[in-house]
């Protein structure tokens, strides 16, 4: 059937009626295991009750507030983010992207506008991702996302994952920024060890330059800690998330700490829909539960789980996987074979994943799945290995 859809995502027949935990369900009854989880956004499952709950009763309350006016429910997350990270403010909006957006903007106004310099040059590693905006294209600048959207925006540059000399190299005394996640999602699954990590703190601090992470993807408890640069010794300045923060609900975050946020004055930034509300009211129980020590305690323990079956998985199918990596519940496949053909075979196994560069298949399960879950997509996974196996 002709779609009245633009054209920009591929058409697939798979529709579902229904959402229940770690399943979706089709009209017709047929369960699905859900492992990509809306791509790391349905981070506790689908239809959760405390999250129903929260949004209906917040339904019958007040949907949406303009920013003139103080908005209680966003106050509180605000105060919940701060405490849970480096950040002393919390800018909220409605999408990845946005939160990018907001990110790029308040590290040019701290030098603009506190610092008095111009700055406004932000490095970022090839590959990487960082959401559609023309902001965010210009920062990955990927050729497959940014042909025929010229021209750029002005003042990125990317440099090889894992080449700590090039990120010195490119700074110069236009740069106020590096831009880095700490785990490219969409461009791999490929973790930034610690050590780099530190390494990118260190020359940012030399050079005066801001860091800037984007946990998008790999934030909200997704690796087993709240952020996932909290594994690591250092922190960033600024910091964006969104996907898992809502559950599904739409909500992006910009965190930030005192001393860059005093780029930011009345007026310089906002958003219409940015922290409603509704939004915040569900973000608030979602950050609530995720945060808890026992949450992140148990999803380790069955992160840890999953990851050392799936590596005997691989290890039992050489010719078809070379890597199992990630962190936690970020966990990517490196496939021999192509990934679109891996996938499809989990789809008609009854498990949904997602792709990512690199030939790499996206394991993103809901952050509460259940082992008894996690046991049923570890033998889908085998049953799908062998049947590829058989027809090699
Ligand atoms: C998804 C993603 C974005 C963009 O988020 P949207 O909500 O799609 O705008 C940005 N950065 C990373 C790392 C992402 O995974």
């Amino acid at each position: 059937m002709n779609s009245s859809i633009l054209a920009t995502y591929r058409s697939s027949k798979l529709s579902f009626s229904r959402g229940k935990g770690s399943y979706l369900i089709t009209k017709n009854g047929k369960k699905y295991l859900d492992f990509a989880s809306g791509i790391a956004v349905n981070s506790l499952g689908h239809c959760n009750p405390d999250l129903v709950k929260v949004l209906n009763k917040q339904a019958k309350k007040l949907w949406h507030l303009s920013n003139a006016f103080k908005i209680t429910e966003q106050e509180e997350l605000a105060k919940k983010l701060v405490k849970l990270s480096f950040a002393d403010k919390v800018f909220f909006c409605n999408s990845g992207a946005e939160s990018i957006e907001a990110a790029i903007k308040i590290a040019r106004a701290y030098h603009q506008i506190k610092r008095k310099k111009n700055k406004f040059k932000i490095i970022t590693i090839k590959g990487s991702f960082h959401g559609r905006t023309l902001a965010a294209i210009s920062a990955s600048g990927q050729k497959k996302l940014v042909e025929g959207f010229k021209p750029l925006l002005e003042g990125f540059f990317q440099v090889n994952f894992g080449d700590h000399k090039s990120f010195e190299k490119a700074i110069d005394s236009k740069t106020a920024a590096i831009m880095v996640e700490p785990i490219l999602g969409e461009g791999g699954v490929k973790v930034i060890p610690n050590v780099c990590l530190e390494g990118l703190r260190k020359l940012c601090d030399k050079k005066k330059i801001l860091l800037i992470f984007d946990e998008v993807q790999c934030g909200i408890g997704r690796t087993g800690k709240f952020f996932s640069y909290q594994w690591s010794k250092i922190k960033p300045d600024i910091l964006s998330t969104a996907k898992g923060i809502g559950g599904g609900f739409p909500i992006g975050a910009c965190l930030v700490s005192n001393k860059v946020a005093e780029g930011m004055k009345f007026g310089s930034h906002g958003s219409t829909f940015g922290g409603n509300p509704l939004a915040c009211s569900v973000a608030n129980k979602v950050v609530e539960i995720i945060s808890k020590k026992t949450f992140l305690d148990d999803l380790n323990k069955k992160s840890i789980f999953f990851i050392n079956e799936l590596e005997k998985i691989k290890n039992n199918y050489t010719n078809l996987i070379s890597e199992i990596r990630g962190s936690g519940f970020m966990i990517g496949i490196k496939s021999k074979i192509s990934n679109s053909i891996f996938i499809e075979k989990f789809v008609n196994n009854g498990l949904l994943v997602i792709g990512a560069s690199e030939n790499v298949i996206r394991i993103l399960p809901p952050l509460n799945v259940t082992k008894k879950d996690l046991n049923i997509a570890l033998k889908k996974i085998e049953k799908t290995c062998g049947e590829i196996n058989n027809k090699l």
